[in-house]
């Protein structure tokens, strides 16, 4: 039987036209339009094509942006300066620092630096901490589409063992958290891992969040298994290998367009999320 396609591309698409609803709404009652500050840090070019992509669904929505670009020479300083004054700005909805930054900078003293209640692409340590302990908080934005895209597919998750490869602070561990929350039984794994291809064999959930092309191989994946493919490199290739997958796993994310524009999805969505609570304590 062919796998289910989780078309993250489609579901990002029906998504915007209900989160344009409700930003004209929210203006109707006389909110001010949401803002989603970007923080684009150096000249990658691929970052910069991500941040783009971010300013471009929030136009789709009706959402304002701020595009703030940075030379590669910042230093943490200068950034953490910015990141103040957009803290107090208060026509800024949310705050995205586009990771990585220039490898002088303190990438974690620049994210923790997001006030709470901007940290809408949820890279923040206490925005962190209070999503694991299942307290309200703007989760970080990947791991967060992907749960969107796991619930709209009705994928069951409780009891279900779930391996995440990849533990990074933004995806991988997060990732994990959430998963932990809605009731699956967790494996992380990660570059010291010493047993990966059993681990992976072990998965009824596998999330592939690595940063290598096709690191996760094709035939380490069970039957029937369901298959997120975090990864994104040139060639529409992802981190899993998905040779013969299409016939053998219940579920599976495409590459391009499965994990990438649910991200960018979370990130509007929290924006505007952000842009509500805001509203609401102004009307208290
Ligand atoms: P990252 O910070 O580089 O982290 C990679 C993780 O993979 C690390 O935890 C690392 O382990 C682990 N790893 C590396 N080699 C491994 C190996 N041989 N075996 C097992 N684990 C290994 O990357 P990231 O930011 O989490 O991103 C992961 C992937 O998701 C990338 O392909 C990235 O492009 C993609 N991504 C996509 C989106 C999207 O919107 N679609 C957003 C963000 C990231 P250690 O911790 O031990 O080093």
């Amino acid at each position: 039987m062919p796998s289910l396609i989780l078309d993250g591309k489609s579901l990002a698409q029906s998504r915007e036209a209900m989160l344009k609803k409700s930003v004209d709404k929210l203006m109707a009652a006389g909110a001010c339009q949401p803002v989603l500050a970007t923080l684009l840090v150096g000249d990658d070019p691929s970052s910069a094509t991500y941040v783009q992509m971010k300013v471009n669904a929030c136009a789709r929505v009706g959402m304002g942006s701020r595009k703030i670009e940075l030379p590669a020479s910042t230093t943490t300083e200068e950034l953490l300066a910015q990141i103040d004054q957009l803290n107090r700005d208060p026509d800024v909805s949310g705050i995205l620092l586009q990771h990585p930054v220039p490898a002088q900078i303190d990438e974690r003293a620049c994210f923790d630096a997001i006030a709470l209640e901007k940290d809408v692409d949820g890279v923040t340590t206490e925005g962190f901490g209070r999503m694991a302990m299942a307290e309200p908080a703007y989760g970080s934005a990947t791991p967060a589409g992907i749960m969107t895209l796991l619930r709209h597919y009705d994928i069951e998750l409780e009891g279900k063992h779930a391996v995440v490869i990849g533990r990074s602070p933004i995806l991988g561990k997060p990732m994990a958290a959430m998963l932990l929350n809605a009731n699956a039984t967790v494996t992380i794994c990660h570059s010291r891992t010493r047993n990966l291809s059993e681990l992976v064999g072990q998965a009824d959930i596998l999330v592939g969040a690595v940063g290598q092309p096709e690191l996760i191989r094709a035939d380490w994946i069970r039957d029937g298994a369901v298959v997120i493919d975090a990864g994104y490199h040139p060639g529409g290739i992802g981190d899993i290998e998905k040779t013969g997958l299409e016939n053998r796993v219940s579920a599976l994310t495409p590459v391009p367009g499965g994990v990438g524009p649910m991200t960018i999805n979370a990130l509007i969505s929290q924006t505007l999320d952000s842009a509500r609570a805001k509203r609401a304590a102004k009307n208290r």
